[in-house]
């Protein structure tokens, strides 16, 4: 998504470099529209050494399967996104344990990412998938057999495997 007129003023944006990036600007009021990526937060869960994860329900990926995640809102600590949409897309309530890693991705046809991973662990709840999720289920961490929708939850279970064989 990008501004084609002022939210200010109305004015028509104009390309302008700005700190050696061309940026939309415009040329009546003071307004720049810096353009960056949208955070986003979620978490790799175990139970019984199996990697929980959620199908898709919406586009974009549709059908897909991923980590419980999903965009951090204005008010929200990430820790509380992260807790509050794997409570929505699969009824487990979930603590957090530790930060996993943080990812950039430009595979989402939205926006750019950046993805906050923690690693967590469920104290309540039952499997319900929910909200944007039409589906949820635990998966054997070393060889998962659905087709995962982004390459940075991918790289996060990639991290994940590496720290529970090695720490
Ligand atoms: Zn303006």
């Amino acid at each position: 998504m990008d501004y084609i007129y002022c939210p200010v003023c109305r004015s028509k944006l104009q390309d302008r470099v700005l700190e050696g990036v061309v940026r939309k600007a415009c040329g009546k009021c003071d307004f720049v529209h810096y353009r960056n990526p949208a955070p986003a937060a979620g978490i790799v869960c175990m139970m019984d050494n199996k990697v929980l994860l959620v199908k898709r329900k919406y586009p974009p990926k549709a059908g897909e399967w991923s980590l419980p995640a999903g965009f951090i809102e204005y008010h929200e600590n990430p820790r509380d996104t992260a807790v509050r949409e794997t409570f929505e897309e699969t009824g487990f309530k979930v603590e957090i344990i530790d930060l996993l890693n943080v990812y950039g991705s430009c595979d989402d046809p939205r926006t750019r990412v950046v993805l906050i991973v923690f690693t967590a662990r469920i104290i309540g709840g039952e499997l319900t998938p929910g909200d944007d999720a039409s589906d949820a289920g635990f998966f054997d961490v070393e060889a998962i057999d659905v087709k995962l929708a982004f390459e940075n939850h991918r790289e996060a279970l990639h991290d994940y495997r590496k720290r529970i064989k090695y720490d």
